[in-house]
């Protein structure tokens, strides 16, 4: 027994060494250095602040899906391990001197092993988030879109070898790209809108109203639907970015983390400063990995990864 499993162990060594030692390896770090390069470069051109990341708070994302709870206790209080710094983004805004910010923000998300072969999965990932005071949706699509443009311009012009490799017909054009909506494709497609409407895309789109976490808000025109989108890489490489309007409102998020089962002990002084007054606000964030995987044409991330962090599946270093 033990012998099959050093022999297990020591295959995974060599595949594991293969994949570390491989050319599509340093081609997608390459590809991810110039997307970070270029985003810290338009937002200081747009004026965003850069805020650092943190790894742990006493609140972090509650996610509307399973994942396995990375906490630790350390000076009397409960630590979670950031699953993304959406709190953190609303709360910054309480300073006036800052009306826009961005974060390149590790987040850890111990997924399940469902997850494990999506291609986009990996539990630890970077996202590039940003949050604006007083604006929504469609200036947040459209800074979203300019950035899109601005990262393909530099990521074409720094490494024409490998976007030839990977696109010899180069990155796509990116305009004002189309909006969907969750409702209508459903209708249309089914229950698999999202990858179906993703594979026969041939440029990013947009998907408007996706039932999520309590803090995007639900449009008060027309209430249970939530003003909030996602951007789907086509080709069938599926979500890259997810983003809303915020929930700011004190009785408006107490309804909303009812309805999700949120604790709301462990919210209790976001809650107070909700009370007070949280800031209009809107954003997104979009993960730097998904993104170099769309434009490496990469099956699956973890195949390319330095070192893989696949859902719900051991890795040796
Ligand atoms: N960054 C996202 C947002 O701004 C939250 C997430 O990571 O899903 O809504
Ligand atoms: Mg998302």
């Amino acid at each position: 027994m033990e012998g099959d499993l050093v022999e297990e162990l020591e295959v995974s060594l060599e595949a594991t060494l293969a994949q570390l030692q491989g050319t599509e390896t340093v081609d997608v770090l390459k590809v991810q250095q110039a997307i970070i390069r270029a985003a810290h470069q338009f937002m200081f051109e747009r004026g965003l602040v850069q805020v650092m990341p943190l790894m742990l708070s006493p609140i972090t994302d509650p996610l509307n899906h399973g994942v396995v709870d990375a906490s630790i206790a350390y000076a009397g209080c409960r630590w979670s391990l950031t699953k993304s710094m959406i709190f953190h983004k609303q709360l910054a805004l309480l300073n006036p001197a800052l009306e826009a910010l961005y974060i390149v923000s590790p987040n850890v998300r111990l997924e399940f092993a469902d997850r494990a072969f999506t291609g986009r999965h990996l539990f630890e990932f970077t996202q590039i988030d940003f949050e604006f005071r007083d604006k929504d949706g469609v200036f947040v699509r459209s800074f979203m879109e300019d950035l899109l443009r601005y990262l393909f311009a530099a990521v074409q012009k720094d490494l024409p070898e490998i976007v030839s490799k990977y696109r010899p017909e180069g990155l796509c054009q990116i305009g004002e790209l189309e909006i969907f909506r969750t409702e209508d494709l459903e209708a249309q497609y089914g229950p698999d809108y999202e990858h179906v409407k993703s594979k026969e895309a041939q440029l990013p789109f947009w998907l408007l109203n996706h039932r999520r976490e309590f803090y995007d808000k639900e449009d008060p025109a027309k209430p249970g639907t939530y003003l909030n989108y996602d951007l789907i890489w086509p080709e069938g490489f599926g979500e890259g970015l997810s983003g809303a309007e915020r929930e700011n409102e004190y009785h408006q998020i107490l309804k909303r983390m009812e309805e999700a089962g949120t604790d709301q002990q462990a919210f209790k002084h976001y809650l107070k400063v909700a009370q007070q007054g949280l800031p209009r606000s809107a954003g997104a964030g979009f993960g730097v990995e998904r993104m170099a995987r769309f434009i490496c044409r990469i099956k699956d991330i973890n195949d390319v990864a330095l070192f893989p962090r696949r859902p719900g599946t051991p890795a040796l270093f």
